[in-house]
């Protein structure tokens, strides 16, 4: 595997180092706030590194999804001005990404300094399904840099030219934070110390099959809530009103809850289950109210795990020395029907053993619940990447830098 060290001494080399800056934004009266910046203190450890090491740091990443063209919507220029902040020095910007302004950028940056390059979107090569396209712009961005550094977990599973061509232009090593997480999901998927639970909740069954598919093989409790758990009870025969419910999945849902029988996995679903008559929203005070979830009438809408339900899953989790936790209980956002998530998460905290949170949302539930960080073996940084991981899909973005072509 090659890590930073595989590149040798950085001093006064320029080192491109892919990062994932995708933060939130909020505009209001012409001033943009970033409203969760994780992801920016995250990617911080290993451009700090690069910089301590001599390097001059190159950051490449991407803001929201611009349509291959500049747009003021989406710069990165607050992001860049953050991560100055965090790293307690001046951070120079670029206002393009292989234009005048980042070569000139570029060439005045001394041993040490670090820059911030536009947001790589802007141009259309990034995410191109022509190779020919994403190349020409990856040997674009080679230019700027004698070596490069991915560090963008959140990024890895996609065939994209500042995380995948350009690792084939120049020497090229893991981050920290990437190899921290593979190293993580390599624990939950070659030899997982047991009992292994894994938890899946979140909104749609259809977003979560392969991830269940390749688990079923592997857990030897699966607990399922969430949205997607509607699904898997109409599977079951059961009446589920007027919640989620994808009819064209429920064959796959019975047949996985054969298949866990047959493997001897334990699948844990909801006896309970907590219901309103509408989808939370500003317009009326929630009017939660608890159902079995045989009996779900045909006016409500299933909004979390009952407290039952929360009070099984928390056990089923007493015992594991694994557990991997993607997707929320429930509408968390809602105070009323958040009790289940935080059950679930409160227990992960109590695991004797690796807990890990995979999933956008579920980080974002851990944060809002709050729920301390730190208890938790692993929070990831890139749920699409880890789903993909577990679901046993090759990530392109570690696969190009396996093969260690300049190594
Ligand atoms: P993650 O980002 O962690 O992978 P998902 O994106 O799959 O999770 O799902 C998160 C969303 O699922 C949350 O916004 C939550 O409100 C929603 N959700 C959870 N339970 C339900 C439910 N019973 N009905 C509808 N949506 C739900
Ligand atoms: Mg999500």
């Amino acid at each position: 595997m090659s890590d930073i060290a595989s590149l040798g001494d950085l001093r006064g080399k320029r080192v491109l180092v892919r990062s994932d800056l995708n933060v939130p934004l909020e505009q209001s009266g012409g001033t943009t706030t970033i409203t969760d910046d994780g992801r920016i203190r995250a990617s911080v450890p290993t451009i700090r590194q690069l910089a301590d090491a001599g390097a001059r740091v190159i950051v490449l990443a991407h803001l929201g999804r611009p349509k291959g063209a500049p747009d003021p919507a989406y710069t990165l220029e607050p992001v860049a001005r953050r991560l100055g902040e965090l790293l307690g020095k001046d951070v120079a910007f670029a206002t393009d990404t292989v234009g005048e302004s980042a070569s000139e950028t570029v060439a005045g940056l001394q041993d040490g300094d670090v820059a911030v390059l536009e947001n790589v979107r802007f141009n259309e090569g990034e995410t191109a399904k022509e190779d020919e396209i994403r190349s020409a712009f990856a040997s674009q961005l080679a230019q700027l840099g004698d070596a490069f550094v991915s560090d963008g977990f959140g990024v890895v599973h996609r065939k994209q030219a500042s995380v995948y061509d350009i690792a084939l232009r120049l020497p090229a090593a893991m981050g920290d934070l990437v190899s921290t997480e593979v190293d993580v999901l390599r624990r939950l998927t070659e030899e997982p110390q047991r009992p292994y639970v894994v938890v899946l909740g979140g909104s749609k069954v259809s977003d979560k099959l392969g991830v269940i598919d390749n688990l079923l093989q592997k857990a030897d409790k699966l607990l399922i809530g969430g949205g997607m758990v509607f699904t898997f009870l109409a599977a079951q025969g059961y009446e589920v009103g007027k919640s989620l419910l994808e009819e064209d999945q429920v064959e796959t849902c019975r047949a996985y809850l054969e298949q866990a029988k047959e493997r001897g996995v334990e699948l844990l679903l909801p006896t309970d289950v907590v219901v309103d008559t509408v989808f939370p929203s500003g317009d009326r005070e929630p009017q939660p109210s608890v159902v079995p979830a045989s009996e779900i009438p045909a006016d409500a809408i299933g909004l979390d795990i009952g407290p039952d339900s929360a009070a099984a899953f928390a056990d089923a989790l007493s015992d594991a020395r694994t557990v991997f936790w993607n997707g929320p209980m429930g509408v968390f956002e809602t105070e009323e029907f958040a009790a289940g998530t935080r059950a679930v998460a409160e227990a992960l905290t109590q695991v004797d053993g690796l807990s890990v949170v995979g999933g956008g949302d579920s980080a974002a539930a851990v944060r809002t619940l709050g729920i301390d960080e730190d208890a938790f073996g692993h929070i990831s940084t890139g749920g699409g990447a880890s789903l993909e991981y577990l679901e046993g899909k090759e990530l392109p973005g570690i696969a190009v830098l396996e093969r260690n072509i300049h190594g």
